[in-house]
C-alpha cells in the first residue's frame, strides 16, 4: 500500500470513529431527553460512519477482479445509500430542531425510501466493469458530493439563523457544518478537475484532513450546544416552576402559599390593623360536578376578576386560597364599617349573573372577615379565623358576610378532646397501615406499595390522615407515629413476595419533624436490624418542602440514609418547592410528582410543559420519577408517554388493608405465571 492510500485509510477510519463518537453522544442525550432531533442526528452520524467505512473498502482495496464485482457493487450501493440516508436524516433532524415543521412519520419514511432508492439507482446506473468510463465514476461520486455539500450548506444556513439567538455551541456547529458543506463542494471541484481536465492538484490527497477537522468542530459545537440547551431548558423550567409555585394558573392570583408568606411579612411590618376577607362561592359543589373542570375554572376566573375590580388601588392583589375560595387582604383598616361596605360591594358584584357558554348562572358568596391583631397575629390563624367566619355565613344561608368572633372558638374545644384521644390511640394501637400499590410504567407489574396510616377510631370508624396528622405534629406526637408506622411497614414488607424476580419495596411517609432529627438515620438502621428487612426494599418519602427547609442538615441526613442502602423520594414534588437547582445538591433517588398535577397536565398546556420538563430533568440527574394520584386512563397515558417510571393512583388501586394487598399480590403472581406459561 503506498503512502497516499495509507493516509486515506487513516483518514477514513478517523472520520468514521469521530462520527460514531458523535452518534453515541446524541444517543446518550436522546436517552435522557427524548428529543426527536437528537435521535435523527444520531442516526445521521451512524449513516455517515457506515458510508465512510463502505467508501474506504471500495476505494482503498483497488479494483477487484471481475469475479468480485457483485461484492464491490454491494459495497458501493451500501456506501451510496448510507450517504443519502445521512443527508435525509440530517435534514429531518434539522426540521425537528427548528420546530416549525416537525417531520411527520410519512415524511420520515418517504425521505428514507428516496435515499435508499437514490443509493441503489445511482450505483446501478454507474457501476460497471473496471474499464467503465471515468465520467461514470465522476457522475456517481460527483452527484453525491454535490447533493451532500448542498444539503450541509442549507442546514448550516438554517441553523445559523437560529444560532444567532443561541450560545456559542450552536454558532460553532452551524459554522462547521457550513465549512463541511464547502469542503464537499471543494472535493467536487477536485474531482471534476481530475476526471474532466486531467489536472492533478497537489493538495488533493490531503482534503480528508480538512474533512476530519470540520467534523471535529461539528462534534464540538453540537456537544457544547446540547449542554447550553440543557442549561437553558433547566433555567426556563425553573422560572416557570417558581411561577407555578407562587401563582394560580387560572386566575393569575397569588396562591395559598404566596398569600401566607406575603401576609406574614405584612403583619410583621405593621402596627396597624389588617383584615382578611375570605370569599367563598356558595354553589361550589354544584359547579364542580355539573360544569366539569374546565368550565368551572372559567367561572372561577370570572369571579376572581370581579373580586379584583372591587379592590382599591392600594390593596394587594387578591389571592386564590383553594378551588372556590379567594382572599382579599385589606391593610390599614380604620373602621369595621369600611370593611362591611367592602364586603357588601363584593357580594353585590358576585350576585350579577355569570355565563358558562350560553348558560346563565346565578351565584352568590359567603364572606368571612378576620382582623389582625384582634383575632390573630399570624397569617395562618388569621386566614383560619376568616374561614370559620365564612363557614358560619354559609351555614346561615350564604350571600352574606360575618366578622369572626371568639364564640367560634368552640372549634378549639373539640381540638382539646382530639388531643386526649390521639394519645390514647397510640397507646392502644389504633393506628393501622393501608397499602397502595406502586406500578412499574409500561408493564404495570407491582413494584411495591406505599404505606398510608389510618386511625381505626372506636366511635368514628376509619379516619384518613388529614383528620389527625397535622394535629399530631402540633402536639409533638408525630415522631412516635412515624416510628410506629416504620416498624409496622418494615415488618409487613418482610412477608411480601417477589414479583417478576424483583422484591417489592415499601414506601413509608416520614414527617419533616422526624426527618430533621439528627438521630433519624440511626432509628431507621435499628428498625431495619430488628425487622430484618433488606434496606434496598425500604423507600422513605419525605416532603419536598421539609427536605429543602434546611439544606445542609437534609443533605447530611440523606447521605447517611443512603449509606444504609435505603432510598429516598421527595413527596408531593412541585407543591412546596423552592428551586430546581437545589435538586442537584440533594442526594435523593426519586421524585414523586404531586397528585394535583394529574388533571392539570391534561387541561393546561403550560403545566404539561413544566411537568414534562421536570421528568426530563429528573432523569438527567439520574432520579427516578413516580407520579401519584393517577385517576384515569388519559392521565396514565400522558405520564407514560412522558417517561414517568412508576405510577400510583385510584385508577390502579385504592389504598387497602394489609391482607387485601397480599391477596392482590398473589393474584398478580398467578396471572403472570399463567401469562408466562
Ligand atoms: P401522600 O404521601 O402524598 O399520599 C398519597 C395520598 O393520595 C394518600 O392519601 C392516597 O390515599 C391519596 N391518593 C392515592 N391515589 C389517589 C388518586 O388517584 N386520587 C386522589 N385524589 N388521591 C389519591 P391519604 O392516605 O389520605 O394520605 C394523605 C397524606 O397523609 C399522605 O400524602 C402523607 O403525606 C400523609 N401520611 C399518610 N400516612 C402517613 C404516615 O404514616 N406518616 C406520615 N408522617 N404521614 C403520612
Ligand atoms: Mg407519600
Ligand atoms: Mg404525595
Amino acid at each position: 500500500m503506498d503512502a497516499a492510500r495509507g493516509l486515506d485509510l487513516v483518514l477514513y477510519l478517523a472520520q468514521a470513529g469521530c462520527a460514531i463518537a458523535q452518534a453515541s453522544i446524541f444517543a446518550y442525550y436522546y436517552r435522557v431527553s427524548k428529543l426527536e432531533y437528537l435521535r435523527l442526528w444520531g442516526l445521521s452520524f451512524v449513516a455517515l460512519a457506515l458510508y465512510l467505512v463502505a467508501a474506504m473498502l471500495s476505494s482503498n482495496f483497488g479494483d477487484p477482479p471481475m469475479g468480485a464485482l457483485p461484492l464491490r457493487m454491494t459495497i458501493s450501493a451500501a456506501s451510496l445509500t448510507a450517504a443519502y440516508l445521512q443527508i435525509a436524516l440530517l435534514a429531518l433532524g434539522t426540521m425537528a430542531v427548528l420546530g416549525r415543521h416537525p417531520p411527520t412519520q410519512r415524511m420520515v419514511w418517504g425521505l428514507l425510501g428516496i435515499s435508499v432508492l437514490l443509493g441503489v439507482v445511482t450505483m446501478l446506473l454507474f457501476a460497471g466493469p473496471p474499464s467503465a468510463s471515468t465520467q461514470r465514476v465522476m457522475l456517481r461520486s460527483g452527484l453525491r458530493y454535490a447533493l451532500t455539500g448542498a444539503a450541509y450548506l442549507i442546514v448550516a444556513i438554517l441553523l445559523w439563523r437560529r444560532a444567532r439567538r443561541s450560545g456559542l455551541g450552536a454558532r460553532v456547529a452551524a459554522f462547521a457544518i457550513g465549512a463541511y458543506g464547502v469542503e464537499l463542494l471543494h472535493a467536487l471541484v477536485i474531482l471534476i478537475a481530475e476526471t474532466e481536465f486531467g489536472v492533478r492538484l497537489s493538495w488533493a490527497p490531503y482534503i480528508g484532513v480538512l474533512d476530519l477537522i470540520a467534523q471535529l468542530f461539528i462534534g464540538y459545537g453540537l456537544v457544547v450546544w446540547l449542554l447550553e440547551d440543557e442549561r437553558l431548558r433547566y433555567e426556563r423550567a425553573d422560572t416557570a416552576l417558581r411561577r407555578l409555585r407562587d401563582f394560580d394558573p387560572v386566575t393569575g392570583f397569588p396562591n395559598r402559599r404566596r398569600l401566607l408568606s406575603d401576609l406574614e411579612s405584612t403583619l410583621r411590618g405593621t402596627n396597624q390593623r389588617t383584615a382578611a376577607l375570605l370569599v367563598r362561592i356558595d354553589q361550589a359543589d354544584m359547579l364542580s360536578s355539573s360544569l366539569g373542570v374546565v368550565a368551572a375554572e372559567a367561572v372561577m376566573a370570572q369571579a376572581a376578576a370581579r373580586v379584583e375590580e372591587c379592590a382599591l388601588p392600594q390593596w394587594p392583589r387578591p389571592a386564590r386560597l383553594s378551588e372556590w375560595r379567594l382572599v382579599q387582604i385589606v391593610p390599614h383598616v380604620h373602621t369595621t364599617d369600611d370593611l362591611a361596605a367592602s364586603a357588601d360591594n363584593l357580594l353585590a358584584a358576585l350576585r350579577a349573573p355569570f355565563y358558562s357558554g350560553d348558560r346563565e348562572l346565578a351565584l352568590s358568596a359567603s364572606i368571612g372577615i378576620a382582623l389582625s391583631p384582634d383575632d390573630a397575629t399570624q397569617a395562618a390563624p388569621l386566614i383560619a379565623a376568616a374561614e370559620a367566619a365564612a363557614q358560619l355565613a354559609r351555614g346561615e344561608g350564604g350571600n352574606r358576610f360575618n366578622f369572626y368572633s371568639t364564640e367560634m372558638n368552640s372549634l378549639v374545644l373539640t381540638r382539646l378532646g382530639l388531643q386526649a384521644e390521639l394519645r390514647r390511640a397510640l397507646l392502644r394501637g389504633e393506628f393501622e397501615l393501608y397499602f397502595q400499590p406502586l406500578l412499574a410504567a409500561g408493564n404495570h407489574q407491582f413494584a411495591g406499595a406505599e404505606s398510608l396510616v389510618r386511625w381505626q377510631h372506636p366511635k368514628r370508624g376509619l379516619l384518613a390522615p388529614d383528620m389527625f396528622i397535622d394535629e399530631m405534629a402540633r402536639l409533638g406526637m408525630i415522631e412516635d407515629l412515624d416510628r410506629h408506622v416504620l416498624e409496622r411497614a418494615c415488618r409487613e414488607a418482610q412477608q411480601w413476595r417477589s414479583h417478576a424476580g424483583k422484591p417489592l419495596t415499601v414506601a413509608v411517609n416520614i414527617s419533616t419533624r422526624s426527618f430533621q432529627r439528627e438521630h433519624f438515620p440511626e432509628l431507621v438502621r435499628a428498625v431495619l436490624a430488628s425487622t430484618g428487612l433488606d434496606p434496598q426494599r425500604l423507600e422513605l418519602e419525605v416532603l419536598e418542602s421539609g427536605a429543602l427547609d434546611d439544606m445542609d442538615r437534609a443533605t447530611e441526613c440523606l447521605t447517611r440514609l443512603r449509606a444504609l442502602g435505603v432510598s429516598v423520594s421527595l413527596d408531593d414534588f412541585g407543591t412546596g418547592y423552592s428551586s430546581l437547582s437545589h435538586l442537584r445538591a440533594l442526594p435523593v433517588d426519586c421524585l414523586k410528582i404531586d397528585r394535583s398535577f394529574g388533571n392539570e397536565v391534561l387541561v393546561d398546556p403550560r403545566t404539561a410543559a413544566i411537568v414534562a420538563a421536570i421528568v426530563t430533568l429528573a432523569h438527567s440527574l439520574g432520579l427516578e420519577v413516580t407520579v401519584e394520584g393517577v385517576e384515569n386512563a388519559a392521565q396514565q397515558a400522558w405520564f407514560e408517554r412522558h417517561g414517568v417510571d412508576r405510577l400510583q393512583g385510584y385508577h390502579f388501586a385504592r389504598p387497602m388493608d394489609a391482607q387485601r394487598w397480599r391477596v392482590l399480590q398473589d393474584e398478580q403472581d398467578s396471572l403472570s405465571v399463567a401469562g408466562g406459561a
